[in-house]
């Protein structure tokens, strides 16, 4: 059995990587020793983070290490939160209120946002595979749902007209920007 280490302690991506990749045959999940230095994330878009990520947490274990680097683009907001998405304010309620405030007075036709998912695998501080996935969505007025983590109540999936935060995680994994970059991993995997 081969072991892919999973570099990150979000517990929200650990849930959905696990339901997405924990049955690939061949493969094991896992998660880093605990301790390892963390690294500042330098990088001007999710890929560059995510590659980052992947390079140095790989450098520590002998096994190919996944890392994940996502985040929310509101077209109303010039781009923002994007890759400053985790230090929008201090905590994800916080995030949102920020998010919502921001959106106050911005009609319902110029809410569309994109949800963006970089995955990167390294070995040994080598990437050896990169994916990205993204979906659009539109901001809520208001938060709704308890599933999922982060953005996910304020991201509106207009086809459903449900957040995010109303999916269970399969639900979610079809239609998510990480559930698609999951699905090529998977795809990747299934053949290495
Ligand atoms: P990072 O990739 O760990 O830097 O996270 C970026 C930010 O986006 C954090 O605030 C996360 O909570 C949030 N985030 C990451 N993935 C998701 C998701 O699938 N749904 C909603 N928010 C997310």
């Amino acid at each position: 059995m081969k072991r892919l280490i999973i570099a990150t302690t979000n517990t929200g991506k650990v849930i959905e990587i696990r339901s997405a990749l924990g049955d690939v045959p061949g493969w094991v999940l896992d998660s880093l020793p605990p301790g390892l230095p963390t690294i500042e994330e330098t990088g001007d878009t999710f890929i560059a983070s995510a590659i980052q990520k992947a390079e140095h947490y790989s450098r520590f274990v002998d096994d190919v290490t996944l890392a994940d680097d996502s985040g929310l683009c509101v077209e109303a907001l010039g781009g923002r939160p994007g890759v400053h998405s985790a230090r929008y304010a201090e905590n994800p309620p916080a995030r949102i209120r920020r998010v919502l405030h921001e959106m106050e007075s911005v009609p319902d036709r110029q809410r569309d946002a994109v949800f963006y998912c970089a995955l990167a695998l390294a070995e040994r501080g080598k990437i050896i595979w990169t994916v990205e996935g993204n979906v659009a969505g539109v901001i809520a007025h208001s938060p709704s749902g308890t599933w999922g983590f982060g953005y996910d109540p304020i991201f509106l999936l207009p086809g459903l007209n449900r957040t995010m935060a109303e999916l269970n995680t399969e639900e979610k994994n079809r239609l998510s920007a990480r559930g698609k970059a999951l699905s090529e991993l998977r795809k990747f995997l299934t053949i290495s």
